[in-house]
C-alpha cells in the first residue's frame, strides 16, 4: 500500500471517464484517504457517488476556482475534516469554445483572460490557500497536454495556456522546494473525456496519436492515473518541476514513419 496514511484533495473529477477520477482510484487503491472537489451542482450529483465509491462521502466540496472565496471555503472545510494533507492533484482547464478551433489570432481578450484565470492562475491559488495544510514531503500534481509544446492544431488558447502551466509548474517547484513540497506535471496523450469534447476535431488527434505512438495504442485515465499516484508518492521523492509525458511515447516522434505509395 504505497499510499497508506496519506490524505489528499483532488479537483476536477466530472465523472467517471475524468483523468482526475484514473488517478483518484490509482491513489484509493493504495491505500489513499481523498477528498473531492466539483465546480457546480450538477456536477455535484455525478461526484457524490464516486467520491461514495472512495469511501470520502463525508469528504465532498465545492469549489468554482474561479472564485476566490470558494478557495478559502475549500480550506476551511479540508482543514476542520482532513486537517493535514499531503497531496493536491489540479485537474482543471477551461477555454470558451472560439478558442479551441478556427484562426489562432482571433481569439478575443475575454476567452484568453478566461481561459488562463481558469486552466492556470488556479494552480497558484489553489496551491498557495492550501499551502498551511501541506505536510512536509507533500506532492502537487496538475495536468498538460504536448500542444502546450509544440503546435496542435485546434488546440490553439489551450496550448498558450497549457505552456504557461507547464512555466508554473516549474516555478512553483522551485518556490515551494525549500518546504519540501514538490512539483509536478503529467503530459497525458489525448483521451476522450468531457474537457476534450470542446476540442475541434479531436477524434481526428485519438486516431493520429494511436497510429504514430512508439506504442501504437492511445493511453487510458488507468495508465495516466496510475504515473500520477507515482507522482503523488514517495517513490518519486527526488522528482520536482518536471513535465512527465504519459503518451504512449508520441512525444519522441520528430516525423510519422509513413511510406509514400510513389517511394
Ligand atoms: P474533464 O472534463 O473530466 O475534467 C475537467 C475538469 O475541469 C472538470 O471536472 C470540470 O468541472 C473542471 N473545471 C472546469 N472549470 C472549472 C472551474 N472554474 N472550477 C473548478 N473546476 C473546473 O476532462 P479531463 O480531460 O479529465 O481534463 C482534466 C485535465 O487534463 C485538464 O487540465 C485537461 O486539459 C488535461 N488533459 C486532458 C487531456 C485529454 O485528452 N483529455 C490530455 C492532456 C491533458
Amino acid at each position: 500500500m504505497i499510499m497508506k496514511g496519506k490524505k489528499g484533495v483532488i479537483l476536477g473529477v466530472a465523472n467517471n471517464k475524468s483523468i482526475a477520477y484514473g488517478i483518484a482510484k490509482a491513489c484509493a487503491d493504495q491505500g489513499a484517504q481523498i477528498a473531492f472537489t466539483y465546480l457546480n451542482d450538477s456536477l455535484k450529483k455525478r461526484v457524490e457517488p464516486i467520491a461514495q465509491e472512495f469511501g470520502s462521502a463525508d469528504y465532498v466540496y465545492p469549489c468554482d476556482v474561479s472564485n476566490p472565496d470558494e478557495i478559502k471555503a475549500l480550506k476551511e472545510s479540508i482543514e476542520k475534516d482532513l486537517g493535514q494533507i499531503d497531496f493536491i492533484v489540479h485537474s482543471i482547464a477551461f477555454a470558451p469554445k472560439e478558442g479551441l478551433s478556427g484562426r489562432f489570432m482571433d481569439i478575443s481578450k475575454e476567452a484568453f483572460d478566461i481561459a488562463m484565470d481558469i486552466s492556470v492562475y488556479s494552480l497558484i491559488e489553489v496551491v498557495r490557500e492550501l499551502k498551511p495544510l501541506l505536510s512536509e514531503n507533500s506532492s502537487i500534481l496538475t495536468l498538460t497536454y504536448y500542444g502546450g509544446a509544440k503546435y496542435i492544431p485546434n488546440y490553439n488558447l489551450m496550448g498558450v495556456a497549457k505552456a504557461a502551466l507547464e512555466m508554473t509548474t516549474k516555478y512553483l517547484a522551485e518556490d515551494l522546494g525549500k518546504d519540501g513540497i514538490r512539483v509536478n506535471a503529467i503530459s497525458a496523450g489525448p483521451i476522450k473525456t468531457l474537457a476534450a469534447a470542446g476540442i475541434g476535431d479531436f477524434r481526428f488527434m485519438l486516431k493520429w496519436n494511436e497510429a504514430h505512438s512508439p506504442l501504437k495504442k492511445n493511453v487510458t485515465i488507468d495508465e495516466v492515473g496510475n504515473s500520477g499516484m507515482y507522482l503523488l508518492s514517495d517513490l518519486s521523492s527526488a522528482v520536482t518541476g518536471e513535465i512527465h509525458y504519459v503518451d504512449c511515447g508520441y512525444n519522441l516522434m520528430g516525423m510519422p514513419a509513413v511510406e509514400f505509395e510513389d517511394g
